[in-house]
């Protein structure tokens, strides 16, 4: 069984000194080496941002998809090596701005796949600018004056969208985030897990000290994951805006939803009598269509 260390590569990390990611990957190697998986037993599929990044620092396969793409790739790989599980990381601008239609309809499929998902609330690589989950009139690179859209709520669409296993967790939080991540990884369908990972250079309002005065546990309190209704409720009373005081603004961090039993995407694929790519693989006499053409 491979050690939390051996999925390191010797590709030195180019993340800036203190960043969020740092807590994200060793939670994610400790995670992998609790779960005693071979470097062959599975895959990662990488976004474009700084997370993405990673792709180089992990020594693991996978793939580094384009910006927004890395949950079609994953379910494509998903749907064609079913002898692997996957992993996803996606950053907040790549997954839930570019790749938002694809986190949608993904979330509605339940294919079994994880989403880890670095949530900065910015643009880090492209130099800060507003990311979709940037706080309500936040100032950045781009809006000088304060975003004016409300940020989007990534465990709420989760939910709403029938994910069956939607978390969020705090990069400094390593225990409890590798917590998380084996219990995602556990999660027969989809799981999502939202981490907030702080960007250190562009991102001077959400920061390491800003959340530790506001997060709490909810496995410390009487949550009931069961509980899909709750779940959305604490996901729409619980946004944090720029103005919030630690005392009347918190975040809870923990398992919001799980469910099990439900059928995944692959599992009704593999079930089809007819699946799209056999009726594709018939030949097909189009001849009359292209006379109709002439
Ligand atoms: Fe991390 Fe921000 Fe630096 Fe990117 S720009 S590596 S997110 S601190």
């Amino acid at each position: 069984m491979p050690e939390a260390k051996e999925f390191t590569s010797e590709v030195k990390p180019t993340w800036c000194p203190g960043c969020g990611n740092y807590g994200m990957a060793e939670a994610l190697r400790r995670a992998l080496a609790e779960m005693g998986w071979e470097k062959r037993a599975f895959a990662m599929v990488w976004g474009i941002g700084c997370h993405g990044n990673g792709a180089d620092f992990y020594d693991v396969q996978g793939i580094h998809a384009l910006h927004g793409r890395s949950l079609p790739a994953a379910s494509a790989l998903r749907l064609t090596r079913p002898d692997l599980d996957v992993i996803v990381e996606m950053g907040d601008g790549d997954g839930y701005g570019l790749g938002m239609g694809h986190f949608v309809h993904t979330l509605r499929r339940n294919p079994s796949l994880t989403i880890l998902a670095h949530n900065n609330q910015v643009y880090g690589l492209t130099a800060g600018q507003a990311s979709p989950t940037t706080d309500h009139l936040s100032p950045s690179v781009s809006t000088p004056d304060g975003v004016l859209e409300e940020p989007v709520n990534p465990i709420g669409l989760a939910l709403a969208e029938g994910a069956t296993f939607v978390a969020r967790g705090f990069a400094g939080d390593i225990p409890h985030l590798t917590r998380l991540y084996v219990d995602a990884l556990s999660h027969d369908g989809l799981s999502l897990v939202d981490v907030f990972q702080p960007c250190v250079t562009w991102n001077h309002h959400n920061t390491f000290q800003w959340f530790r005065d506001r997060v709490y546990r909810l496995d410390e309190t009487d949550w009931n994951e069961s509980d899909r209704v709750r779940a959305f409720e604490l996901s729409l009373t619980t946004f944090h805006d720029l103005t919030c005081a630690p005392e009347t603004c918190r975040v809870p961090i923990g398992v919001y939803y799980r469910s099990s039993g439900v059928p995944t995407y692959e599992a009704g694929v593999r079930a089809s009598a007819n699946p799209g790519w056999e009726r594709a693989r018939q030949p097909r006499d189009i001849s009359a269509i292209l006379r109709s053409l002439a």
